[in-house]
């Protein structure tokens, strides 16, 4: 599998897991808002009913009478109600009177039963299909034959004869019931379900679009290190095979040599030897930069006295500078400038810093390193008069295995991983390594870094 379908499929996996994970939450919470919204409807409709419920039995109790037969007194003080056995008129306003404030007056009724159960009054907008006995729990709901559904409250009722014996059994004058149709409520509850079984499919559908992008944006660094390190390899690879080819070469060559001929073969072990170091020194290098990379087996940071530092490498550079008639010079300070840090990766990086003034300088030329000291930051310079280096190239050479000309830095025994070693070790000391250059005119590398304060030193 290439590593793009390899990519590809993690993004798909990721997005879908994404997806998965974002619409269980999704739909998990639209349900229980959804659940919650009935709730809260249906617990506000049985306030309703109730607080009417309450109003009617506590305005109709004064006025019932003691009689076993009541429908002549019935019919007075409800004259808007049908009279069970009787003819009736359809013209409900008592509910109405009973009900001010009420927005939709006309979706209750009532009913009125004798303590048997029997049914003896009833409003004329009752649900045809009610049974004229009487259901005793307080709270029913039914369905009707032409599917709507009600809703109705049962509450006892005495009269003011029968009131002083309340907590007696079968004291009651009898039951009043109040209903209402679920028509609007499950209307609305209709529509929710509506709005949810078409907007969780889009809520859902764009979030598997947005965790396709998301997933594509988390693969991203992914697969730019992963490209970076597979680059890495090819040129490491390609860096390898150059010396090892040369020196196969060269041993073949010794193996045809006649065993007399001792002076060519010194030359040509030599040879070996040459490209026998440059293999070592490139993977050197190369592990080098991996245990930067990785962190592993770091020293922790010491204070690290700069203008040691400075001198000491100008001083090792010197013969190499002389014999390449080139001017090394060096500008300290008196003060002594410290940094936390590793010193063998500091000197390590400015050494390769004055290494590449010297083999990029040609003869006659000058190469000045000096350290600067302000109040928060050091300031290295390595100042050459050299070939310089171009804009374009500028924004490269702190690439692994860059080299602005190749040939060149080659034959100079250059890796193409000095200046990449440089920044790994700059930024592992929160430092800043930047360069200045003008071809033909020379270059300046800069590297700043934080000091360590006198008074942690004295501690
Ligand atoms: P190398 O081992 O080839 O010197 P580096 O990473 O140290 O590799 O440098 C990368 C490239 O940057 C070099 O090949 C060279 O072309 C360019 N370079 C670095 N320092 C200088 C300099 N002081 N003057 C001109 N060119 C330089």
């Amino acid at each position: 599998m290439n590593g793009y379908s390899l990519f590809r499929r993690s993004r798909l996996r990721l997005a879908l897991w994404y997806a998965g994970v974002m619409g269980v939450i999704l739909s998990v919470s639209g349900l229980g808002m959804y659940r919650a919204m009935v709730q809260t409807n249906w617990a506000a409709m049985e306030r309703e009913i109730e607080s009417i419920a309450g109003t009617l039995h506590d305005s109709v109790e004064p006025l019932l009478p003691a009689s076993e037969e009541p429908t002549a007194v019935l019919q007075q003080i409800f004259p808007d109600l049908c009279l069970s056995g009787q003819p009736c008129k359809a013209t409900p306003t008592l509910i109405q009177r009973h009900t001010i404030g009420i927005s939709d007056r006309t979706t209750y009724y009532i009913r009125l039963f004798n303590h048997q159960g029997k049914l003896l009054a009833f409003s004329p907008n009752q649900p045809l299909s009610l049974p004229p006995t009487l259901n005793r729990s307080s709270w029913q709901t039914f369905r009707t034959a032409n599917g709507i559904r009600y809703h109705q409250f049962t509450t006892i009722l005495h009269s003011a004869n029968t009131h002083h014996l309340a907590n007696e059994a079968n004291s009651s004058w009898g039951y009043l019931q109040i209903g209402r149709t679920l028509e609007h409520f499950d209307a609305e509850i209709r529509r929710i379900q509506w709005i949810m079984a078409i907007g969780l499919p889009i809520a859902l559908s764009l979030v598997a679009t947005s965790s396709w992008w998301l997933s594509g944006l988390a693969m991203q660094p992914i697969y730019q290190s992963y490209q970076q390190q597979q680059q890495f390899t090819a040129n490491a690879a390609h860096e390898l095979r150059s010396p090892l080819a040369s020196l196969l070469a060269t041993v073949e060559a010794i193996l045809r040599i006649p065993q007399s001929n001792q002076q060519d073969m010194q030359i040509m072990l030599h040879s070996v030897e040459r490209q026998g170091r440059r293999l070592s020194h490139l993977i050197a290098d190369l592990l080098l930069l991996t245990s930067l990379e990785q962190n592993s087996g770091a020293k922790p940071f010491q204070p690290c006295c700069l203008n040691d530092l400075v001198s000491d490498l100008t001083e090792e550079f010197l013969e190499l500078a002389t014999a390449a008639d080139i001017n090394l010079k060096s500008q300290i300070p008196t003060c002594e400038v410290y940094t936390l840090g590793n010193e063998s990766q500091l000197y390590r990086l400015v050494s390769n810093l004055i290494a590449n003034a010297i083999q990029y300088t040609p003869r006659g030329g000058y190469v000045t390193v000096s350290l600067v000291k302000s109040d928060y930051t050091a300031v290295i310079t390595v100042k050459d008069t050299g070939i310089g280096i171009g804009l374009a190239d500028q924004e490269r050479i702190f690439e692994r295995f860059y080299r602005v000309d190749g040939d060149r830095s080659r034959k100079t025994g250059g890796t193409g991983l000095g200046l990449a070693i440089a920044v790994a070790i700059a930024q592992k000391h929160q430092a800043i390594l930047k360069v200045e250059s003008q071809v033909g005119k020379g270059s300046i590398f800069t590297l700043e870094m934080k000091v360590l304060s006198s008074s942690i030193l004295t501690n």
